[in-house]
């Protein structure tokens, strides 16, 4: 069994100062992402949550603090291997031109590894091999989530960051997408943080939770006390769904 990475989060803010107007996106954001873990990335819609995401693998970059992967700085490490490592799925599928097969071989193909069966994938996330020579663009919304999820899997990453991964799905496919990420948690001792507007789902998901607001932290912590009992008025509010969105 692998060991299982550790992602540190420490004191990070994002702050845009585009047409002078600045813009704080993310406020001293501090958070660790244990090994073989699920943390669910909770908040109202504009909190920072996608951001946050994007941070974790420098698809954006942040402003101040650190983010460390055990005990390399991100910045540090080359961002191709970086993104291999720490996989992204985001909300809204991008393809490359091709099949979905293409799709799924596109990571290990770039680093000129033995390629996989992109089968085992798909029936990983739930989808007959008859997909393979599809063109992705033509699938459903749930598909093509299935697909990009795949896609991650295949690069075998250590860390796995979804954006609302379940969000064009059926209850039956969320909950075997749930099953297939709990599994590679405990079996390859997966790192994961997962974006989630589903509170039930983040019950089933996740053992830590970290609750975000206006691009701070509002409240993190074992996923059982949150939802036993939050520690602040707005996590409350939050869990009896009175916490507006900031758009
Ligand atoms: P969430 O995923 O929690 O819904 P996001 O991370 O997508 O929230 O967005 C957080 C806030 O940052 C929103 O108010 C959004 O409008 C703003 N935002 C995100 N990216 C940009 C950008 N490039 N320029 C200006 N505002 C942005
Ligand atoms: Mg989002």
């Amino acid at each position: 069994m692998t060991k299982g990475i550790k992602l540190n989060v420490e004191n990070i803010s994002l702050v845009l100062r585009e047409k002078e107007r600045n813009s704080t996106l993310l406020d001293n954001v501090s958070l660790e992402i244990c090994h073989g873990r699920v943390r669910a990335l909770l908040g109202p819609s504009g909190s920072g949550k996608s951001t946050l995401l994007y941070t974790l693998n420098r698809l954006r970059e942040i402003s101040e603090g650190k983010i460390f992967l055990d005990n390399t700085e991100t910045r540090m490490l080359n961002v191709l291997e970086l993104r291999r490592r720490v996989g992204l799925v985001m909300q809204k599928a991008l393809f490359f031109a091709g099949t979905v097969s293409d799709n799924i071989l596109y990571g290990p193909r770039i680093q000129g590894k033995e390629l996989p069966d992109p089968d085992h994938y798909l029936e990983l996330v739930g989808l007959s091999s008859d997909f393979a020579d599809r063109d992705p663009n033509t699938l459903s919304g749930g598909q093509q989530q299935r697909v990009s999820i795949a896609r991650a899997l295949a690069n075998n990453p250590e860390v796995l960051l979804l954006d609302e991964p379940t969000s064009a799905l059926d209850a039956q496919a969320s909950e075997h997408l749930e099953n297939v990420v709990a599994k590679l948690c405990r079996e390859r001792q997966l790192t994961v943080v997962w974006v989630t507007h589903d509170l039930q789902q983040a019950r089933r998901i996740a053992q830590d939770v970290t609750l975000l607001y206006h691009g701070k932290v509002l409240e993190q912590g074992e996923a059982a006390d949150f939802f036993r009992q939050p520690s602040t008025e707005e996590g409350k509010a939050y869990l009896e769904g009175r916490l507006g969105g900031v758009d």
